[in-house]
């Protein structure tokens, strides 16, 4: 089964509903200093966007990314969703952004998770986050205009925390078919990881009999999707989940990486993407995010498409916080 493919590396990206991309917006690139790197649309509902935040290229493991929908209903959050999304940030700098967050007026909390110091926060939409002092991922690439100086910007994904009704039926797709190994536990929260594990590699299950169940609704995460280094490795991991009875997709191009989807047991919706091709493919990396961003069979909507969709102002950001 699962041991026939090559493992998971970690997280590709992360998706989730905004009702005001604007908002959205001014809350990733002025608070939380990630690059606005791609301005698209949602390809199965294509008039509405699908926006990305990343590191300077959107590398595979940084990229948060949203629907635009402002028409969807109002915040359900529940089991069956990725509950949690939590970015890495160095050990130390968790004084750094507690001090930035208060200064723009962003509510937190401290906490802590399995031994490292993270601030708890909610996004412009109301969809919970955490920074965790635990980087110790350098894929990343810095952007050098980012408003948070380098030696305290957001690293990429450090986990995704999932809320199911009922944990062992996920506990045993993600152990014996997707290749995660159990890696220790703090009360209900059960923590997993894939590939070499650490930052960017873990996924914290938490059972939640009592409910509520979530909907999909502003102010929630749609899907999280996981690496994969290439087309083969893609199908391989198809042909791996038909065999333990997931409906799965079939390989979906979506111009920037290729996709298959399914849902886990436990009602979470998770996709498998290839690392390549990337935000690159359509526009030069000083350019990211400058233009609405078509794949090839869109371009006959574009005109339609710059009617329709509300426009986005990126704010203008310079480096601060050499102190
Ligand atoms: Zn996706």
């Amino acid at each position: 089964m699962g041991a026939s493919v090559a493992s998971i590396p970690g997280i590709h990206h992360v998706t989730c509903i905004t009702g005001d991309a604007q908002k959205c917006v001014d809350f990733y690139v002025s608070v939380l200093g990630l690059r606005f790197v791609k301005k698209s649309i949602n390809q199965d509902l294509p008039d509405t966007y699908h926006i990305y935040f990343g590191d300077y290229l959107g590398t595979p493991g940084t990229a948060m990314t949203f629907f635009g929908w402002p028409t969807w209903p109002k915040q359900r959050v529940g089991s069956g969703q990725v509950t949690t999304v939590s970015f890495q940030v160095p050990a130390g700098s968790i004084g750094f952004w507690s001090r930035r967050l208060k200064q723009l007026g962003v509510a937190h909390e401290q906490a802590t998770r399995f031994g490292a110091d993270a601030l708890v926060l909610r996004d412009a939409d109301g969809i919970e986050l955490e920074l965790v002092g635990d980087a110790n991922d350098d894929r990343w690439t810095p952007w050098p205009e980012g408003p948070v100086e380098q030696d305290h910007a957001i690293r990429g994904f450090h986990s995704v925390a999932l809320t199911v009704a009922e944990a062992a039926a996920t506990v045993e797709l993600l152990t014996r078919t997707m290749g995660f190994r159990q890696a220790s536990r703090d009360g209900k929260r059960l923590r997993f990881e894939t590939g070499e594990g650490g930052p960017h590699s873990i996924l914290d299950l938490i059972e939640s009999p009592e409910g509520p169940e979530g909907e999909e609704s502003i102010g929630t995460v749609h899907h999280v999707a996981w690496r994969t280094a290439d087309a083969a490795t893609q199908v391989a991991w198809r042909e791996s989940l038909l065999e333990a009875g997931r409906n799965v997709t079939p390989v979906i191009d979506r111009w920037y990486f290729k996709s298959i989807y399914y849902r886990e047991p436990g009602g979470v919706l998770f996709e498998i993407a290839t690392d390549g091709p990337g935000f690159t493919v359509d526009e030069k990396p000083e350019k990211l995010g400058t233009t609405l961003s078509l794949p090839p069979w869109f371009q006959v909507r574009r005109e339609h498409l710059d009617d329709v969709l509300p426009p986005i102002a990126v704010p203008t950001t310079t480096a601060t916080g050499a102190h």
